[in-house]
This record gives structure tokens, C-alpha cells and sequence, in this order.
């Protein structure tokens, strides 16, 4: 179990305009390990059905897998992340299903140049015949795309929005937010507002302006789920390093040995999209079958 801790500052009563754009966020806190194919995981192994074609990239196309250009057969996908409804129940499941897999294809992408996500929604008992054995990924594939097996511990936090607020309602806590800075050392945006690393629902991490996607029947999609590239993004963040890790980040420094245990509790799957990038993904609430899309950005 891992816990972020409690907000310094009661953002809803400090500034209650900030109240109506509370959400929860699944913080899932993914730490290597050996998950099976029954647990939820990041980097893990799939409940796939034997019979079910494991999934390969539908590219080259475009200005996709440009650096292999001209690209090889089609590489296989890489499981990503693997949320059983016992553990996330928030998340969207379509009617019948409590299972939900995402995997991309490691290559590099258009539009965002990213790996490019796939999602697979299921109903776990209905697979009683096994895949064994996932097949390798192309070994020409970024090794810093292919997310090494974690666990995971999902934990509950509030969030408020960044890019996301309304710029009238900013204007009227800027002051505000500017003062709590000041009288407390603790950065609205930094600390208070939007967690970081891998997650679901809550707030997309934008780094750059946010660019949500629109469903083909007109709805604007959710965040489903981010998968970041670290767990935290600064060094020594304040309020996202969880209270059960503080201990063995003692010593942590940029020069810190590859042994040290900072590295692993910070990046624990052994990843990085872009310039310390996230890749946001969202379905559309609306439609039953749950459209989705994603977004990329970094710093
Ligand atoms: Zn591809
Ligand atoms: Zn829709």
C-alpha cells in the first residue's frame, strides 16, 4: 500500500471556486514485480484467449515507423497495462465486461510520434483457454517503450485542474494561489493540483495546452487513464513521493548510483516517451463500446 499525503492546504475551502472541479484519481503506483495473469499490472502478462491473433501493428503507414523505414513484418504489440474492475471499479467497463487491457506498439507514431495504444475490454471468465506465452517484442523496438512487468497499488487521491480551469475562474484565485505559495512554500500547480504518474480518471498531466478528443457521436471523451513516464517528475517533489517511500529516498541526488532506490520507486517500469512524456488515454462515456483515443505530449 503506498499513500500520498493528505493536501497541505484544504484547496476546496481555501478556494472554493476550485470545489466543483474536484475528481478522483486512481493512482496506481507500479512497482516491479511478477503479477500474474489474474492480477492487475503494468509491463505484465495479458489473460488473453488462445484463440484471440495477438495483436500486431497495423502500420507502416504514413510517416509511422520512419526509423525502420522501410519497416519489417509488423511488429507485435506490448502489454502496457492490465486493470481488473475488482481493483479499479471506476473505471468505464462496458456492460459485461471487468477487465481492461491496454497495449501499444512500441514504434515511434503520427501524429504525436509516440507508441501507438490498442484497448481490449473483456469479461475475464469468459476466457478459459489461455494464451501461454506472449509473444516477444520486435527487438528493434525502444527498450524505454516496452514498460518492464510492475504491480500495482491503487490508491485514491483528489485532484484539481491545471490547464484545464476555466481562465475566468483562474483570474479569480490567482492572487489567492499566489499568496499560499508564498505563506507556505507549497506551488498550486506542482503540489496541489494534478498527481502524477500512471493513473486513471483524475486529470490528464498536460504539459503543453490541453487538446481533449471528441467522440464521433459529438461527445468530448474522458480520461480514462495516463501512463507516465515517471512516477514523479522532479526530483524531490513534495506531495507525490508517497509516504512508505520517503525513507529510501534518503541520499536520493541526480548523481545518485543506478542502486539507488530512488530510481526504481521514480521510474519503476523502466520508461521514458519523449522527453519525460505521458500519454493520456480517453473513451468516450456516451457510446457503449467506449470509443477511444489518446494524446501524447511532453516538456
Ligand atoms: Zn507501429
Ligand atoms: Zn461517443
Amino acid at each position: 500500500m503506498y499513500t500520498t499525503p493528505a493536501s497541505p492546504v484544504d484547496v476546496a475551502a481555501v478556494l472554493p471556486q476550485l470545489g466543483p472541479f474536484a475528481r478522483t484519481t486512481v493512482r496506481l503506483h507500479p512497482r516491479q514485480g511478477s503479477p500474474t495473469v489474474e492480477q492487475s499490472s503494468m509491463g505484465g502478462p495479458l489473460l488473453w484467449p488462445a484463440d484471440e491473433p495477438w495483436p500486431t501493428c497495423d502500420g507502416p503507414q504514413g510517416d509511422d515507423h520512419l526509423d525502420e523505414w522501410p519497416a519489417e513484418a509488423e511488429a507485435p504489440l506490448v502489454p502496457v497495462l492490465q486493470l481488473y474492475a475488482a481493483d479499479v471499479p471506476e473505471l468505464p467497463f462496458p456492460a459485461g465486461t471487468d477487465l481492461l487491457q491496454v497495449l501499444w506498439c512500441p514504434f515511434d507514431h503520427a501524429p504525436f510520434s509516440s507508441p501507438r495504444p490498442l484497448l481490449r475490454w473483456r469479461q475475464a471468465a469468459d476466457i478459459t483457454d489461455r494464451l501461454a506465452h506472449m509473444p516477444d517484442p520486435d527487438g528493434e523496438a525502444d527498450p524505454e517503450h516496452l514498460p518492464q512487468a510492475c504491480v500495482l497499488a491503487p490508491e485514491r487521491v483528489t485532484e484539481y485542474p491545471t490547464h484545464d480551469l476555466p481562465e475566468g475562474v483562474w483570474a479569480q484565485i490567482r492572487d489567492a494561489v499566489a499568496q499560499i505559495r508564498q505563506d507556505t512554500g507549497w506551488d498550486y500547480d506542482a503540489d496541489l493540483a494534478v498527481a502524477s504518474g500512471t493513473k486513471t480518471g483524475g486529470y490528464p498531466g498536460w504539459t503543453q495546452s490541453p487538446d481533449w478528443p471528441v467522440c464521433g457521436c459529438g461527445s468530448r471523451m474522458e480520461h480514462l487513464l495516463t501512463v507516465a513516464s515517471w512516477e514523479f517528475s522532479r526530483g524531490d517533489e513534495k506531495r507525490w513521493i508517497a509516504l512508505e517511500d520517503r525513507p529510501a529516498m534518503t541520499g536520493w541526488s541526480w548523481d545518485a548510483p543506478d542502486t539507488h532506490p530512488w530510481w526504481a520507486i521514480r521510474n519503476p517500469a523502466g520508461m521514458m516517451l519523449g522527453d519525460v512524456g505521458g500519454i493520456y488515454l480517453f473513451a468516450c462515456a456516451v457510446c457503449p463500446s467506449r470509443p477511444f483515443d489518446y494524446r501524447f505530449d511532453c516538456s
